[in-house]
């Protein structure tokens, strides 16, 4: 049985005291590796070797760490199959999917290779006679990242692009569930030049997390998974003295005007609730039908959900998955009788569904709810599964009402044919990353990404320039010269500008 290692210092190792726990894979119900359990012993070697690193990394200059991601970005790109495919044997997902997740994580690679651009500071001439100001960003250290398991790729290529570019040294702390990848693209970094201790993997769950938490030697943490946890290490990291930018869960609403193409949004509100099987942090989990529109949506997205193709990730021809875990499974199964069991309409019911061949794979099909309201237990909470809730609202301003009235606050989309609505709900809504008529608006690199409310704990999204300002301080610099200073007399009043 293979066990999957660390990677520290520019090395696999086994780590201090290696227990191991199974990795699956989902399409099959069977063991296919163990992955090391790391400590804070372990932390504590990937926090020295990244220190180590950062005495000389952040001392290389920008176009040494830019030519570093140019050449992992093309590695990426040429390994982009073979990591597809790790991925979809430990998550679950289609190995399209899993190509597309490579693709938006390569995106911020990408932004990485710019950053020439984009960390350039400000220059002002002569604020006073003979005084230049100017500003420039410094690293902080070393950096962590804690991430979740739906996108095993993706989500820390958010993360350490951006810090590592910006001249620090960083120390991920992958899903145990799906731990592969990170080794993977460490492998590629060591192929892109990346100098040993740049980049470290240390895998394990709680135990390897507190360690980070709470080290000294770790500067900030960037944290992305569900609120409860989210909120633990915004709060831990934080009253260590650490920078933490925790992105949580979500619960994210289409609404759905009477003036919309109404197949046209049942077709990417089914994509964008049952793709990745519903285990992306974007996916659409309530339509909010207003108005008229109600009865003949539920009819198409009862369609759609009946054409979805389920199977294991790597058959040609899949749209979805199974889930991640047994666990996973049965919850959101029982999440399904549960809505049934408090009044909602079960429309599609993707319980019980055995794919051939694959009888102990974690499968759930499609499942669709109608009549749904907000006190029931599937609109209260994330149910991560291929379950999408149909709410119904009267008009435009209680769809937003409603939407705003939820607790998180990451993604939401607009269908409708109206600018004027689409003006209105863009505006009024408290919610992080809109779509109009785009059911999963996750935004480029060079923007950021970050929900509202308990979708994001602390005031930080992720990459783009938000991503830069995280991981580095600024310097403000005022200067004056002799031959110019000789002209002004020193004084014992608080220095002001003439
Ligand atoms: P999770 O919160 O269970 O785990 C995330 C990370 O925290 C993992 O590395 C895990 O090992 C660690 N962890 C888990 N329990 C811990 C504990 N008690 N103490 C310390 N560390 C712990 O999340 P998950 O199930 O892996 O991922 C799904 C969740 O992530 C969903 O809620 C989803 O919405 C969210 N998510 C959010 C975003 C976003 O951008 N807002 C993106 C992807 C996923």
């Amino acid at each position: 049985m293979n066990t999957i290692p660390h990677w520290i210092n520019g090395s696999p190792t086994q780590g201090s005291a290696p227990t191991t726990q199974p990795v699956f894979n989902p399409a099959t119900g069977a063991e296919q590796a163990r992955v090391v359990l790391g400590g804070a012993a372990d932390v504590d070697t990937a926090v020295t070797a990244a220190a180590a690193a950062f005495e000389t990394w952040s001392e290389s200059s920008l176009s040494q760490r830019t030519q570093v991601m140019f050449a992992f970005r093309q590695l990426l790109v040429e390994h982009e199959e073979e990591l597809a495919w790790i991925i979809s044997a430990e998550h679950g997902k289609t190995v399209d999917d899993a190509r597309g997740e490579i693709t938006r994580g390569r995106e911020v690679v990408e932004f990485a290779c710019g950053l020439g651009d984009v960390l350039k500071g400000s220059f002002s001439d002569q604020v006073s006679r003979g005084v230049d100001v100017h500003d420039f960003r410094q690293p902080l250290g070393v950096v962590a990242g804690i991430t979740p398991f739906n996108f095993p790729a993706m989500v820390p290529l958010w993360m350490h692009p951006v810090a590592i570019a910006t001249g620090n040294t960083f120390i991920l702390k992958p899903s145990e569930r799906d731990p592969s990848a990170a080794n993977f693209v460490a492998e590629l970094y060591r192929k892109a030049g990346l100098p040993d201790g740049v980049f470290n993997v240390v895998h394990g769950g709680k135990p390897a997390v507190d360690a980070l938490l709470t080290h000294p030697g770790i500067e900030a943490v960037s944290f992305v998974g569900s609120t409860p946890i989210a909120k633990y290490v915004h709060e831990q990291a934080s009253s260590h003295g650490k920078r933490v930018q925790a992105l949580g869960g979500a619960k994210n609403h289409a609404v759905v005007l009477p003036d919309a193409d109404l197949e046209f949004a049942a077709n990417h509100i089914t994509a964008g609730a049952y793709g990745s099987a519903g285990e992306r942090c974007m996916a659409v989990s309530v339509a909010v039908a207003v108005g008229d529109a109600a009865d003949e949506l539920v009819d198409i997205l009862r369609r759609k959900a009946n054409e979805v193709k389920v199977g294991p990730g790597d058959a040609p021809g899949t749209d979805m998955g199974p889930l991640v875990t047994k666990a996973a499974q049965e919850r959101v199964e029982n999440a399904v009788g549960t809505a049934q069991a408090q009044g909602a309409t079960v429309v599609v019911d993707g319980r019980g569904l055995k794919i051939d061949g694959h009888e102990d794979g974690y499968f759930t099909g499609p499942s669709l709810l109608d009549h749904v309201t907000t006190e029931m237990d599937a609109y209260q909470e994330e149910l991560f599964g291929p379950v999408l809730a149909v709410v119904r609202a009267d008009s435009l301003d209680q769809a937003i009402d409603l939407v705003n009235a939820n607790p998180y606050g990451n993604g939401t989309a607009l269908f409708t044919a109206s600018g004027e609505a689409a003006r209105i709900f863009q505006r009024r809504i408290k919610v992080g990353m809109i779509g109009i008529n785009v059911p999963v608006p996750v935004p480029m690199s060079y923007y950021s990404f970050g929900g509202w409310k308990d979708s994001l704990i602390g005031d930080s999204p992720i990459h783009g320039r938000e991503g830069i300002r995280f991981y580095t301080r600024p310097k403000v610099v005022t200067t004056r010269w002799p031959a110019q200073a000789q002209q002004v007399t020193a004084g014992f009043t608080f220095p002001t500008s003439n």
